[in-house]
């Protein structure tokens, strides 16, 4: 499509379904937007059935959840019954699009894969190459858009310089914007995060967890390749929203928290069980980016607390 843009990885995505631990088709309300609706209401047969049995009309139309809070059309096999007899095509809005987000800039479009998935997780992070974006015809951008991609292209190549250790990058980085990290320990922020909303029980009981931990440390130099991809992809997910509201220090310095806390937990999780694999790394990212990056609430109260240290 023109005018949009991707990271260098997209291409290789693709949906794991079936076999996915994490399905995104379980534990969310899936609305369906008005032009898919239209169409649902069109067609004819046992699908049309089963659709007009398991969408409520109440407020935007949904899917009715059923026991474990799984979409009606998800068959037993973990695979979408809608694409199965109709193709993907058919699916709704949401369904089509995750985990894909989209930022929004006055002539062209930027399109992500978001970590919550455990597939784009593991292809994000297991990323060898330094982030990468294709630089976008210059004619397509405002004047304001030109500094901003100037400024973001500036911190992915700092952050990807690997001749010093990726915390010293963090830190030059932080310093050369002018922006400071709140000084908390990791007990201090495991508190920030206990208050905040949260879907799974697991993520406070890894909360309680890092609450209790003595002495966390980074997870060890090996994992520097990890955490700079963990870094970008929210630098890139998050930064454009300063266009917007001009906080573009707070969005570093939540980049820079959600780097920090994944690699807290890592690092207890590498105590309690004597190794830490890059699976396990790739689920504690793709739950810290459910129950942080996917609410807008948390989301917000994290920004809101970066601005106070300013
Ligand atoms: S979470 Fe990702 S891999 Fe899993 S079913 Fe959804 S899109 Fe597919």
């Amino acid at each position: 499509m023109k005018n949009v843009f991707y990271p260098f990885y997209y291409d290789e995505f693709k949906c794991i379904g079936g076999v996915c631990k994490h399905n995104c088709c379980i534990g969310w309300e899936i609305d369906i937007d008005p032009d898919t609706y239209k169409k649902y209401q069109k067609i004819s047969g046992a699908l049309s059935e089963r659709l007009k049995a398991n969408i409520s009309t109440e407020d935007t139309p949904h899917f009715v959840l059923q026991q474990e809070e799984r979409c009606p059309f998800l068959n037993e096999d973990n695979l979408c019954d809608i694409i199965l007899e109709k193709g993907e095509n058919f699916l709704c809005q949401i369904c089509s699009d995750h985990p894909r987000f989209r930022n929004f800039f006055a002539h062209c479009t930027e399109v992500g894969l978001g970590l919550c998935c455990e597939e784009a997780a593991r292809l994000i992070l297991s990323q060898k190459e330094p982030f990468f974006m294709p630089e976008k015809p210059i004619d397509l951008l405002t004047a304001e858009e030109i500094s901003f991609f100037r400024f973001r292209n500036n911190i992915f190549k700092k952050i990807s310089d690997r001749t010093v250790p990726f915390s010293e990058r963090i830190a030059s980085l932080c310093q050369g914007y002018g922006i400071s990290f709140p000084k908390k320990s990791h007990r201090e922020w495991a508190d920030v995060f206990l208050t905040f909303e949260h879907m799974d029980d697991d993520w406070i009981s890894l909360l309680k967890s890092l609450k209790q931990a003595e002495g966390v440390a980074s997870p060890g130099r090996e994992w520097d390749m990890v955490l700079e991809q963990l870094f970008s992809y929210f630098i890139y997910r998050h930064l454009s929203g300063g266009l917007e509201d001009g906080r573009y220090g707070e969005r570093i310095l939540f980049a820079t928290l959600g780097t920090l806390m994944i690699s807290f937990l890592a690092s207890v999780k590498k105590h309690i069980t004597g190794v830490l694999t890059i699976e396990s790394f790739i689920e504690l990212a793709r739950l810290y980016s459910s129950e942080i990056e996917y609410s807008e609430d948390n989301t917000e109260a994290l920004l809101e607390l970066m601005e106070d240290t300013f």
